[in-house]
Parts: structure tokens; sequence; C-alpha cells
């Protein structure tokens, strides 16, 4: 990865939040004022599945479980079935449920804060800073396999097999987060890395960031 350059930067900064306010995606996990619950549930849901599948049961589920304590009382095959259509229902169910339980027995601590978090069950680092950004505005960046795939291609290979242990990819990351919305830079990059920067055949002809990308200066 190469060394910071601030008017590159600048440029994918720009060029990702303006192509944003043109093609954003619409999600019902995508609003301002969002509840630690519906942001967890909704990441829960998302792990290894398309959010096109999400989007037509994560309201149904949110109005029939609204928040924790109901979760946690649920019968364990009641929500399986109300998430079979997700694929790995019982895995997910379980997960689900392990961790209402547990926010319920802890008395529902702070959930501003990554260690509290990701001390929770089933959730780790990227679901921790799901949090912090969705619900509490916070300047992180939600890096995963989507984002570093952009940010590689663009700004060079990173170190480390482990992308949460590469410290320059992670610092990148978060030096590259648009202060002013974080929610909304975030979700930039996921939309832009599904639409365009797509891990098979990306549209590099049809990329508004293309001048000062690595991969496309081949
Ligand atoms: Fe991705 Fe191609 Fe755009 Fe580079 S030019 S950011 S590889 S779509």
């Amino acid at each position: 990865m190469e060394a910071p350059n601030p008017i590159k930067e600048q440029h994918f900064r720009r060029g990702i939040m303006r192509w944003f306010r043109e093609n954003r995606r619409q999600f019902p996990w995508r609003k301002e004022s969002l509840s630690p619950y519906e942001v967890l549930i909704a990441e829960i849901m998302l792990q290894q599945t398309r959010a096109e599948r999400v989007k037509e049961v994560y309201p149904k589920f949110i109005k029939r479980y609204p928040g924790w304590r109901e979760l946690a009382e649920a019968d364990i095959k009641e929500i399986e079935d109300s998430i079979r259509s997700l694929g790995l229902h019982r895995k997910r169910a379980r997960g689900l449920k392990k961790l209402a339980v547990s926010v319920m027995r802890s008395g529902a601590k702070s959930f501003h804060n990554l260690d509290d978090l990701t001390a929770l069950p089933s959730v780790g680092i990227y679901m921790g800073r799901s949090v912090l950004v969705n619900c509490y505005g916070e300047p992180e960046a939600m890096l995963d396999v989507n984002m570093d795939r952009v940010l590689e291609r663009y700004f060079g290979p990173r170190r480390l097999a482990d992308i949460r242990h590469d410290k320059q990819l992670n610092d990148l990351a978060r030096r590259l987060v648009n202060k002013e919305a974080p929610r909304e830079y975030n979700w930039a990059i996921m939309d832009f890395a599904s639409l365009v920067c797509k891990s098979r055949n990306p549209n590099c002809s049809g990329c508004p960031i293309s001048r000062f990308c690595n991969y496309y200066a081949g």
C-alpha cells in the first residue's frame, strides 16, 4: 500500500460521495435514528446474505420482535421460521437469541464502546463499528472485504492477510471517512463496491474515480 497522498485521498472521498448522491440504494436499516438493536439484527441477517433478500425479512422481524426483551423471550423455532428464507436459519436464530439473552442479562449496558460491543456473543469488530457509525455517527470505517477490495485496488495491496490486523489499511480506511457524514460515507463505499467496483468485472470504464486508481492504471 502506497504512502499517504492527501490529494488522491480527497479525490477518492469526494468522488465516492458525489457518486452516492446519485446512486444510493435504499434499505430499511439505513435511517438517521437507529437503535443498536436494529443495527445488530440487520448485521446478523446480512452476514453471507444479499441485502435484497434481507430487505424482505428485516421489517417483519423488527415488527414481530421490536426489542431485546421480545427476542430473548421468543421461541427459538418461531425465530427460525421468521428468518428461514435467509438460509443458515438455525445457526442465525441461535445467535440472535443468545445475543438478546446476553444483553438482557447484562442490563443492556453501553453500546457506545467497541470493547463492550465486541464482548457480546456474535458481535465482532465490524458489527461493533457498524453500531458506532449508524447509531452514534462516530467517524469509524466499517472495514470489511468489500471496502478492502475497493481500497486495495485504488491505493495498492495491503501487507497482512487479515484485514483486521493490517495497520496501514485500517489507518487509511479511517482517514478516508468523511467526518461530516460518516454514515453516508460508509454506505457509499458499500454501494460502490456492490454496483461499480465489484469483485468480478469491475466497471472501470464507467467509474467516476478511475483517474487516480492503481488498478485502472494497470
Ligand atoms: Fe474500482 Fe475500476 Fe473504479 Fe478502480 S477504476 S475504483 S478498480 S471500478
